[in-house]
């Protein structure tokens, strides 16, 4: 492997090759390998073999899936540290963040499901109401192949969550990773393949956005696709054209409300990891917080505090708290919106700009004196960046907590438990969590979930199990008559006994 300075945009289309992309460190700027980018016709020759490979597998019964998606998880689990090693060269993060919030959160997800798929894809009874002479039942039929597009900030938990659901759900899997990481999920797809899993089954397209848009279009049955506003439109769009469904998770813009009953030191705690992990690379990190004016002051003395203690650095050494951010477009970004927000009059208290050496570091920044106009406040940042606003009630906040085109994941922190569920069930986002940040995702069981532009679908849950499959719906008839009363022959007296049965057993009903 070469050494390679992080290069400027200028100096990268010099010596742009549309047909190989360059995975770097983006702690140290080192050349970390490079990977084809696939064509058209390679993505729908990958569908194909994964096509042949599903029909087997998803004629396995359920349990002998799980059995060797087990195997999966113990080989994740064995070489755990060749995948955070892989992951924090690719990405950045530190290696504890890569050891929780990646291969944990994977493995986890699928012991959960592996354990459960059996129960949650049986058959379904739907007890019939009124027409008791049928019997009717749901059950679940795998989809076929599914494309997965996934993004840059996460990439082993995303993607290997959903593919490890898939495959669970009697589906083959081709993903096209970021072009950022690609590496990482070559990784994935060679401790796939050590495990003796047919190889088909789970496959990797690399390449940039063409060859996502080339999957869409490549006879996929289903696309779950996890990224920008901009991207899911397109991606929904194309999915919409050619009538599959898709599923499609987008960024968020959490809000965190402080009410004057917060306990400060674990909110102070909560808020600081909440925005800075992963270098705040998280769609779900607290994006802006709204402090009760009664502790605002405090909170931010507390804030601050614990914001100069962390260690920015070396992701790869075990006492670093902030690593290096993944790639140079979103640190741009961040710092544009951060120079944005200290001329429309918001004070820096800590951090503010990018930190030294040729890796791309962003401060961890603490931006006061914020008001809800600025871009701070209502564009994703996707970095190392706690805005707080002062507000005068704890209403107040709820209403600029929701004024918002985004609505992923939303914090209360108050001590009285009663006031932030009340809180929470007011608050527009698919998770409001009371007292915590960001952990959902790492919970299988409960659905990953968006409101307004944040996401249309969902993944993660017992129903996102389901998902992935076709539903379909069967009815058995439970006694041999010679005809339904609806049938013909139509006459005046079969209508009479219709509107009498009506009557008789709607009215009833009504009275009970
Ligand atoms: P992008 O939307 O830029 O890219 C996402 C993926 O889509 C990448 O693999 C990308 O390829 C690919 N892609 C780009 N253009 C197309 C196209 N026309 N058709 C199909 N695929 C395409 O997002 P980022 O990678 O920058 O990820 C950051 C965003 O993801 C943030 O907004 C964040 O909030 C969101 N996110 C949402 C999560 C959620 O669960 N709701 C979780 C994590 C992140 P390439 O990168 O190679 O161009």
């Amino acid at each position: 492997m070469g050494s390679l300075s992080l290069q400027s945009s200028d100096a990268q289309a010099a010596d742009f090759d549309p047909g190989v992309i360059v995975s770097q460190n983006p702690a140290t700027g080192e050349k970390l390998g490079e990977v084809p980018v696939a064509t058209e016709e390679e993505v729908r020759a990958a569908v194909a073999r994964g096509r042949a490979a599903q029909r087997e597998w998803g004629r396995l019964p359920v349990r002998e899936r799980a059995r060797r998606v087990f195997a999966f998880r113990d080989e994740i689990i064995n070489r755990a540290e060749e995948v955070i090693d892989c992951i924090v060269r690719e990405g950045g993060k530190t290696r504890l963040e890569a050891l929780n919030m990646e291969v944990l959160v994977a493995v986890d997800l699928a012991d959960y499901f592996a354990k459960r798929a059996e129960k949650l894809l049986a058959p379904h009874p739907i007890p019939l109401h009124l027409l008791k002479t049928k019997k009717s039942y749901l059950h679940y039929v795998p989809r076929g192949v599914i494309g997965i597009i996934s993004p840059w900030n996460f990439p082993f938990s995303i993607p290997l969550g959903e593919t490890i659901m898939g495959l669970l759900a009697g589906n083959a899997v081709v993903l096209k990773p970021s072009e950022m990481t690609p590496l990482t999920a070559l990784k994935a797809k060679e401790l796939f393949d050590a495990c003796g899993l047919p190889r088909d089954l789970f496959q990797v397209v690399t390449g940039r956005g063409a060859t996502g848009a080339a999957l869409i279009d490549s006879g996929v049955d289903q696309v779950i696709f996890t990224g920008s506003v901009a991207t899911g439109r397109k991606v929904a769009a194309a999915c919409g054209e050619r009538l599959i469904p898709c599923t499609v998770e987008l960024g968020g813009k959490a809000p965190a409300i402080v009410c004057a009953d917060a306990d400060l030191e674990r909110t102070a705690n909560a808020l600081v990891w909440g925005a800075f992990a992963n270098s705040g690379q998280v769609c779900a990190s607290v994006e802006r917080v709204y402090a009760h004016e009664a502790v605002h002051d405090e909170l931010v003395e507390r804030v601050v505090t614990k914001v100069r203690a962390l260690r920015q650095g070396d992701p790869s050494s075990d006492d670093t708290d902030v690593g290096a951010m993944t790639w140079d477009r979103q640190l741009a970004t961040v710092e544009a919106t951060v120079n944005g927000a200290v001329a429309a009059g918001a004070r820096v208290l800590v951090g503010g700009k990018r930190g030294p050496g040729p890796g791309l570091f962003f401060e961890p920044t603490v931006l006061a004196d914020c008001r809800q106009e600025m871009d701070v406040m209502h564009r994703e940042i996707f970095g190392p960046v706690m805005p707080i606003m002062k507000v005068r009630s704890e209403e107040e906040a709820i209403q600029l907590a929701n004024d918002s085109h985004l609505g992923l994941c939303a914090y209360v922190f108050t001590k009285d438990r009663d006031k932030g569920r009340r809180i929470a069930e007011r608050v527009e986002a698919g998770s409001v969590i009371v007292n915590d940040v960001l952990f959902s995702f790492g919970a299988p069981e409960t659905p990953w979930i968006g409101v307004k532009q944040s996401t249309v679908g969902f993944t993660h849950s017992d129903d996102g199990l389901r998902e992935l499959c076709q539903k379909r719906h069967v009815n058995v008839d439970r006694f041999a008559t010679k005809r339904e009363l609806w049938w013909y022959p139509y006459s005046p007296k079969a209508f009479n006994f219709m509107l009498k049965a009506m009557r008789f057993l709607f009215r009833a009903k009504r009275r009970a």
